[in-house]
């Protein structure tokens, strides 16, 4: 693993989320409309524009689901065509003129979302919160070391970085009230996920090899969360109007392809597979996380940090799972992984680890002190796969909490 030159020079900073190693794809708006684009460096190169030697019609709406429907053998060769174009220099003549400055540019939606699941798989987070929610004893269900667990969650809701997050109202019931009212959420939350987009549909189950062939690429994903909505509705179903409100991505995919150099495996089985999950390879990647919280006005405090690789189950394996009943699959179809929590307490992906359910707040750096998400708070989710000399980053996720609607 070698960091690859660019005659984009920004794009050779060692510290730089966008090397050539990265091409991330994604949809700007530099002031002509909704583009489909790639950063490199501190630019975005307008994909359309270039002699990228695919079909146009695959660049005709401002979304890389025509791409990703195309299949691996056009991902793979669009990759090396710009691969070769930002990286060589006797091209710059005719590149440069369609890059443009990122920072003059808006981020939008880079695809359109068929449908968004939402797992539950590291296996820290998932003892905390069934600790928290169901004393130690039951802290992890029963089929938690055999299935990567997940529900339907709303494709609708699906926003990009930059999204305002409206504080939901919602049904809340604190386990000393005899019954239930409706008001704001006091508990609003954030879940550190990644999320996996389904560039190949299916008809059928597919092997975890499979499942992995067909996931296009990664973004950073928050699953803002209203713990005390969900602490009254949750059971049996699951969640539900919790997790409803907004799930916030990261406005560049990060490809699979890119990523390659960083897989790493699954821990050891504590519980052995049915064999069907197997893996074929490491199926995880070593992928650095962080999440910040600034307060309206205040400077950013990171709240944790915390690592991909700590999942129990991949991607691979909850596509795979996903697709054992039979359900088809489409593209553009969004997997959260579940909230990543590391074995440390400064490790954890929620406010509801951080804070142990409210009882401990933390401290941001102007002193000022949470238990859970205040009005005015932005959320800022980061992440990327560090090499030798360079690293592979999937820009910034951030979302601002606005108050609830006044319905008085
Ligand atoms: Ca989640």
């Amino acid at each position: 693993m070698t960091m690859m030159q660019s005659w984009v020079e920004a794009a050779n900073d060692p510290q730089g989320d966008f090397p050539l190693n990265n091409l991330p794809y994604g949809v700007f708006d530099a002031g002509q409309g909704a583009r489909m684009g790639v950063a490199i460096g501190d630019r975005i190169l307008d994909v359309a524009a270039v002699d990228h030697g695919q079909d146009p019609a695959l660049f005709a709406a401002p979304s890389w689901n025509a791409v990703m429907a195309a299949g691996p053998a056009v991902w793979a060769a669009l990759r090396a065509r710009l691969t070769d174009l930002l990286g060589d220099a006797t091209h710059r003549g005719a590149v440069a003129p369609h890059l443009v400055p990122m920072a003059g540019a808006r981020l939008l939606m880079p695809f359109t979302v068929s449908e968004y699941t939402d797992f539950y798989a590291s296996k820290n987070h998932a003892v905390n919160v069934g600790t928290l929610f169901r004393g130690a004893e039951n802290a992890l269900p029963p089929n938690w070391l055999s299935i990567p667990i997940g529900y339907n969650g709303r494709a609708s809701s699906v926003v990009v970085s930059g999204s305002d997050l409206r504080r939901p109202w919602g049904q809340l019931k604190a386990p000393d009230q005899p019954l239930p009212t409706f008001a704001p959420c006091a508990r609003l939350d954030l879940e550190l996920e990644l999320g996996a987009i389904v560039g190949q549909p299916s008809d059928g189950m597919v092997s975890v090899a499979e499942a992995d062939a067909m996931i296009f690429g990664y973004v950073l994903l928050n699953d803002w969360s209203a713990r005390d909505i969900q602490a009254w509705e949750y059971q049996p179903l699951g969640p539900f109007q919790a997790k409803a409100t907004a799930t916030s991505i990261s406005p560049w995919i990060v490809t699979a392809a890119a990523l390659a150099p960083f897989r790493t495996p699954t821990p050891a089985r504590e519980r052995p597979l049915l064999p069907y999950l197997a893996e074929p390879g490491p199926m995880l990647y070593d992928i650095d996380l962080t999440v910040s919280l600034a307060p309206a006005g205040g400077a950013e405090t990171q709240l944790a940090r915390t690592n991909y690789n700590q999942m129990y189950f991949s991607a691979a394996q909850q596509l795979c799972h996903h697709t054992t009943s039979g359900c088809p699959m489409r593209v553009g179809d969004l997997l959260g992984s579940g909230t990543i929590s590391g074995e440390t307490p400064d490790s954890c992906g929620s406010l509801l680890e951080l804070t142990r359910g409210g009882q401990a707040p933390v401290t941001l750096e102007d002193g000022r002190t949470r238990r859970f998400l205040e009005d005015g708070d932005t959320l800022t989710l980061r992440g990327a796969a560090q090499a030798e000399g360079y690293r592979v980053g999937f820009g910034a996720c951030a979302g601002t909490v606005l108050p609830a609607v006044d319905r008085d």
